[in-house]
């Protein structure tokens, strides 16, 4: 069994639509992938239509959140869509997304960058509008190389020149928040320091005594040392350890199934769910 537990479509800032994310979850030979946008559930309804027969979907997000003024990112797994306070919380991180990117835009005006909110708009097509979408359009205005060329301080990196912060949950609001909608929280790749600070392990223990389910141990944003030390930090406290790619189609070079989850850790995070269910493909698994 093949299982990523961590992937973005256009609802966000990857670059598949959600029914191509499903096909290409398939072509690359996953048996489960989840979709997990920035903020938003508004991919689901298109990728559960989609789902192609051998494949599983597990729905899912990936919440903005920060602590002592560190973002960071919780992956919710399994929640109902439908339960009022999450979305509340959900809607408030990406509304907010929309002042800030234009804030974005201001500032790397004043910084000489010709760049408009409408091409920024144009690029994000209705997603969840992030930092991703503004670095392509500094690549199509040619003044970086790359996507992940904008991530520096000089542009967008967290503190960056042109770097505006959005509202984000506080973890353990959001921790709470998913397990009253019936749903499973997986800290997303918490030693990722090239993206800027890290929390603490202190917090990641907390974090795990506030009901966290697991912490994102195989990622590519983490070197063997940062895996090997949070595999004994997750057996210590007790959580589950998932595997995934965080694939972003086009947007970033990390390809499905670049990471994966061990079934049993899978079959655990179905078993805690209960605000929703992984969707078989037509036809059933
Ligand atoms: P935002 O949610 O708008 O603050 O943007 C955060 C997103 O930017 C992350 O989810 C990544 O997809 C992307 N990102 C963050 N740091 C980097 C980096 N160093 N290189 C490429 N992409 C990054
Ligand atoms: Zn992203
Ligand atoms: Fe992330
Ligand atoms: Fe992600």
């Amino acid at each position: 069994m093949r299982i990523d537990l961590h992937c973005h479509s256009t609802a966000s800032d990857g670059t598949d639509t959600p029914a191509e994310l499903m096909r290409n979850a398939a072509a690359a030979g996953l048996d489960v992938v989840a979709l997990t946008d920035h903020d938003t559930t508004r991919g689901h309804a298109e990728a559960v239509a989609a789902v192609p027969h051998g494949l599983t979907l597990v729905t899912g997000a990936e919440l903005s959140c920060r602590l002592d003024g560190v973002s960071m990112h919780m992956l919710a797994y399994l929640f109902d869509p439908r339960e009022p306070a999450l979305l509340a919380e959900r809607e408030l991180v990406r509304d907010d997304r929309v002042p800030r990117a234009r804030a974005m835009v201001a500032k790397l005006n004043e910084l000489g960058v010709p760049v408009t909110w409408e091409q920024v708009e144009r690029i994000a097509a209705g997603g969840s509008v992030g930092r991703p979408h503004i670095a392509t359009a500094l690549v199509d205005l040619g003044a970086v190389p790359s996507v992940s060329d904008a991530f520096t301080q000089e542009w967008l990196a967290d503190g960056g020149r042109a770097h505006v912060e959005k509202h984000e949950t506080d973890p353990f609001e959001a921790i709470r928040l998913v397990r009253n909608a019936g749903g499973v929280t997986v800290f997303a790749h918490p030693a990722a320091s090239k993206r800027g600070r890290t929390v603490p392990e202190s917090a990641i223990a907390e974090m795990a005594a506030a009901g966290l389910d697991g912490i994102e141990v195989d990622h590519l944003d983490h070197d063997e040392a940062a895996r090997t030390r949070l595999r004994g930090l997750a057996g210590e406290l007790g959580l589950l350890v998932t595997g995934s790619s965080d694939y972003h189609g086009s947007r970033k070079s990390v390809q499905l199934g670049a990471c994966t989850t061990d079934p049993e850790v899978y079959g655990e995070i179905t078993r805690r769910a209960t605000g929703a269910f992984p969707v078989p493909g037509a036809g059933g698994v």
